[in-house]
């Protein structure tokens, strides 16, 4: 069926109710993905480039879906955001990770610290860090081995947000700017802000090779970290290339497909946590 929309686009309804009915779906899948137990974390490892050791992993969320299969967290965090899904899911996964931690930790592995996402919903929710606290409590894992990455959108507001920040720096977890300078923080707030982190886009790593502007702004970026005292770690890092472009200006934690991609708690354990036992 064609229709003429208001805005004077054609369009077919039949392809519009398919794709509300699969939204609507989704939306009741969802709801009953958590106690289904369906949602995973993978863990992509992070890596250290001189001394080739992991210095940590990211959390990162799957959901896998009876009938749809393993779902990527594009297709459904902005549908959990929506829907108001992702307090549940984003206490689910900050619980799962920390429990995976506090595991390896105990299992003799190495003390690294994991990097959790957060959305911006959970960030301005009243009660973060008391839940934070709960869960550090409950799965026993200390603060410091829990980072949280949050993005520069998340700081518009910058009274409220050094409040939250500092909130957290009294639990004693860490904070990752990530996916930064794509936003538009102000250069100016960066050194209020009570971080730990800058987490380089991966948008400027793809052409860094080739383009450079791209390898201009990473090294700008990097010269600022250390001179603000914060640490800076690279993503998105496929190549070799790319890899000696941030090694050469003195970025040395990396994470990426170069390196790895992002794994089961399975098969982090048996290729990076304990590569020796049988
Ligand atoms: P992000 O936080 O920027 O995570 C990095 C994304 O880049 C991941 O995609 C990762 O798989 C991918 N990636 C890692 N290395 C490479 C590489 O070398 N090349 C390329 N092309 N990609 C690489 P993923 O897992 O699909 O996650 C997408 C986004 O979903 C994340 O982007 C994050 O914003 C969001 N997300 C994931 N897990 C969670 C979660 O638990 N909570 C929230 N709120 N958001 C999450
Ligand atoms: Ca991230
Ligand atoms: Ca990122
Ligand atoms: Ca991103």
């Amino acid at each position: 069926v064609k229709r003429q929309g208001k805005n004077g686009h054609l369009f077919y309804t039949d392809d519009l109710d398919a794709q509300l009915l699969d939204h609507i779906e989704l939306e009741s899948d969802l709801r009953k993905a958590i106690e289904r137990d369906e949602l995973v974390v993978y863990y992509q490892p992070q890596f250290h480039s001189e001394y080739n050791r992991m210095i940590g992993v990211e959390a990162l969320v799957r959901w896998n879906h009876p009938t749809r299969g393993l779902l990527s967290p594009g297709l459904f965090i902005p549908l959990a955001e929506e829907t108001g899904l992702i307090y549940d899911l984003g206490t689910w996964v900050l619980r799962e990770a920390c429990r995976q931690m506090k595991r390896w930790h105990d299992e003799g592995g190495p003390l690294i610290p994991v990097s959790v996402n957060l959305s911006s919903h959970q960030f301005h929710q009243s009660n973060l860090v008391t839940y934070i606290r709960n869960i550090l409590q409950e799965t026993g894992l200390a603060p410091e081995y829990l980072e949280l990455e949050i993005t520069e959108s998340m700081m518009m507001d910058p009274a409220v947000s050094i409040h939250i920040l500092e909130e957290l720096n009294k639990l004693g977890t860490r904070i990752s700017l990530d996916d930064f300078g794509t936003g538009y923080s102000s250069l100016s707030y960066l050194k209020k802000f009570p971080i730990h982190k800058l987490k380089i886009d991966r948008s400027f790593i793809t052409d860094i090779s080739q383009n450079r502007n791209d390898r201009a702004i990473v090294s700008t970026i990097i010269a600022m970290a250390q001179n603000l005292k914060l640490d800076v770690i690279a993503e998105g890092i496929e190549t070799k290339d790319q890899l000696d472009i941030l090694t050469e200006n003195d970025c040395k934690k990396i994470q990426g497909y170069y390196f790895a991609s992002p794994l089961s708690a399975a098969d982090v354990e048996t290729m990076f946590i304990m590569p020796s036992r049988e």
